[in-house]
């Protein structure tokens, strides 16, 4: 194994197959982002997994380099990490609104991207929320409808991008959780010649606020037992105190209780320092007691182009983030950070 130093002048460390063994599966550390999978037979992602079908024993590759658990762990300023702007802002069409997690901040903007040409092509994670969630490739607003809400199990999309990657000449937008924008941040860092595939042409990337995700397999065993029969058709978690996992299915909404749920955590977010995607071009998640709103940070000026041409053209309101809101944003992203600092420490 090297060490190297990439463009935020942060050590990290270069490996291949054997590292990525040694450190993140042998210690149960996949986060199931996907970064790893489709650069070569070895890595596949099956019904929430990501497996590696045999040892690798090669000392470099991307799969080490990109890994959120291995070389593209990094570092981050503070809680939240850079940004330039921090709001609160909400879809006006109905049709998002009625399919979003919240504020359908997320699809308003994938959706925009798409229709104005800034990118030809959209990696989000989809699927029926019984089916394992995975990355697909979107070009149109009604596949972006299609794949809103959120699927609260990890989805190894990256590994849709990489496939995306393969066909050249578009660009694209991803959307992802901090892990996998870990990874793809990673990805657009690195040097043109040491790639075949021209990540430069990740134009947007989206991330979106996670304290944690689910084990696919876990979970769906759990749900098949507590609805006898009943099928799901997507699933909440509403902010502290309800501590429920809200499951909608045709006859209502069944409220689970969290603690259950909780049980199902993939290992790795216990190392996870990042709440809110510091390394995307924005970061979107909930907002606390405004169930249709979402907090918006702007971190770049691709982000900000986005977000200024999606308050022009009306398809979104803003609002100022109230200052006690900020604060409990700040002091959970801390508390992440310093929680897993603490089991790096002791485990690490
Ligand atoms: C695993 C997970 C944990 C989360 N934890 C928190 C949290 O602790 N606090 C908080 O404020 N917000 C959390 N969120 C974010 C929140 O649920 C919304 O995704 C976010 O606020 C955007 O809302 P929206 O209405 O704009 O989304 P929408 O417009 O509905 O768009 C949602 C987007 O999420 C993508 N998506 C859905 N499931 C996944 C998945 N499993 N992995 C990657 N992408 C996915 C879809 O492709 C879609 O583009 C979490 C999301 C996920 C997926
Ligand atoms: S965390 Fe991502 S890159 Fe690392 S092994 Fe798991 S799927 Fe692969
Ligand atoms: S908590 Fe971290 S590791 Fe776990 S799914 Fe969220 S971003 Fe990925």
């Amino acid at each position: 194994m090297t060490l190297r130093v990439d463009r935020l002048s942060q050590p990290i460390q270069a490996g291949g197959g054997t590292a990525l063994y040694n450190e993140v599966f042998a210690g149960n550390r996949c986060t199931v982002c996907g970064a790893c999978v489709g650069l070569c037979p070895y890595m596949v992602h099956r019904r929430g997994r990501v497996i590696m079908r045999d040892r690798c024993t090669l000392n470099a590759g991307r799969c080490y380099d990109f890994c959120p658990m291995g070389g593209a762990r990094g570092r981050f300023d503070g809680e939240l990490g850079r940004y330039k702007n921090i709001l609160i802002a909400q879809a006006t069409s109905l049709d998002i609104l009625k399919r979003a997690q919240y504020g359908g901040v997320v699809s308003t903007l994938t959706s925009l991207s798409l229709s104005q040409g800034l990118v030809d092509e959209a990696i989000l994670t989809g699927g029926h929320p019984e089916n394992a969630p995975a990355g697909i490739r979107v070009k149109s607003r009604p596949e972006v409808l299609a794949a809103a809400g959120s699927r609260f199990a990890a989805s190894g999309a990256v590994g849709m991008l990489n496939e995306a990657l393969k066909d050249h000449g578009h660009s694209l937008a991803f959307v992802g959780t901090p892990c996998q924008v870990k990874a793809v941040a990673a990805m657009r860092r690195a040097a043109p010649d040491r790639v075949d595939y021209h990540p430069k042409r990740i134009k947007i990337v989206i991330g979106l606020f996670c304290s944690w995700a689910l084990d696919y397999r876990r979970l769906s065993k759990y749900l098949r037992f507590m609805l006898l029969g009943e099928r799901s058709t997507g699933y909440d978690i509403p902010p502290p105190p309800a501590g429920v996992f809200k499951v909608y299915t045709g006859d209502g909404i069944k409220a689970l209780p969290l603690d259950d749920i909780r049980g199902f955590r993939l290992n790795a977010c216990r190392f996870c320092d990042d709440m809110t995607g510091a390394q995307a071009d924005i970061s979107v998640g909930g907002v606390e007691g405004l169930e249709a709103w979402n907090t918006v940070i702007v971190r770049t000026a691709a982000g900000q182009k986005l977000l200024d041409l999606a308050l022009d053209k009306k398809l979104l309101v803003a609002d100022r983030l109230p200052d006690s809101d900020l604060e409990h944003l700040v002091e959970a992203a801390g508390l992440k950070k310093e929680r897993s600092r603490r089991v790096w420490r002791e485990e690490g």
